[in-house]
């Protein structure tokens, strides 16, 4: 967290000034003054000061922010994955559609405890179901460099969540976040396995929608 900022001062350490605002068509509330607008340094999408700061204090005030139209990142975007541990190991064995290697696998842990003010419902506990959650990646080059991006995305709390299971329909339980991870090693009953061709590629772009890549100038 970037102690001593507002939330106005983070917000506007991203915004350039905007001479004009944006007009509102007839009928949709009155221009009150006061009503600055702000353009996003990088992507250039204007939005009014009280709406980004409204957006920031809704979500956990890292110091980052991100446009809500094209996902750019602003700052380090953090999130909400309770504490837990990360181990990695190789093991002698090839998945499905990667014969020639051999195979990562991850191994998370996440006990159950009670929620931070970062989550939905703080105060209250929450569950953890199904842990320790094992996940493979191909020991290739490109399953190498999806390993390290994961472990930093680990580390800014983004691959886990609390809220509720799409699976289960459970509330307040530790979920995946948004990037997809495969759990079943030597088949593919679930969906969540191999061989799938697509998988590093679509896991690389879902951690750079989180901000997470290895060149820099996609951050
Ligand atoms: P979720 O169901 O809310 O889904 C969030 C994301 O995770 C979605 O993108 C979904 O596609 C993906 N996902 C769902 N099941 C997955 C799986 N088996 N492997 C990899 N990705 C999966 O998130 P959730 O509740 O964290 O995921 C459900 C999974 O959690 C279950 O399939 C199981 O592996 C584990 N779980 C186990 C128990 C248990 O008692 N053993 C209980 C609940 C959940
Ligand atoms: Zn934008």
């Amino acid at each position: 967290a970037r102690k001593g900022k507002t939330p106005e001062e983070v917000v506007k350490k991203y915004l350039q000034k905007v001479r004009s605002p944006p007009r509102r068509g007839p009928g949709v509330g009155s221009i009150s003054r006061g009503e600055s607008v702000g353009r996003l340094s990088a992507c250039g999408h204007e939005y009014h000061l009280q709406c980004l700061v409204a957006m920031y204090n809704n979500g956990n005030k890292d110091g980052s922010l991100q446009c809500p139209t094209c996902k750019t990142i602003y700052g380090v975007k953090t999130g909400n994955q309770p504490p837990g541990k990360m181990e990695y190991h190789v093991i002698p064995h090839s998945l499905p559609g990667h014969p020639d290697c051999k195979t990562i696998r991850i191994i998370y842990n996440i006990p159950p405890g009670i929620q931070g003010p970062e989550h939905p419902n703080p105060g209250k506990p929450f569950t953890a179901r199904g842990f320790p959650r094992h996940c493979y990646l191909p020991d290739s080059e490109k399953g190498r460099k999806v390993l390290r991006l994961l472990l930093v995305a680990w580390d800014r709390r983004l691959v886990f969540s609390v809220g509720t299971s799409s699976t289960t329909g459970e509330s307040d339980t530790v979920i995946w976040n948004e990037v997809h991870h495969k759990t079943e090693f030597g088949s593919n009953l679930t969906g969540h396995g191999y061989p799938d061709p697509g998988h590093l590629d679509n896991v690389l772009e879902e951690l750079r929608i989180q901000g997470i890549a290895e060149d820099e100038s996609l951050q």
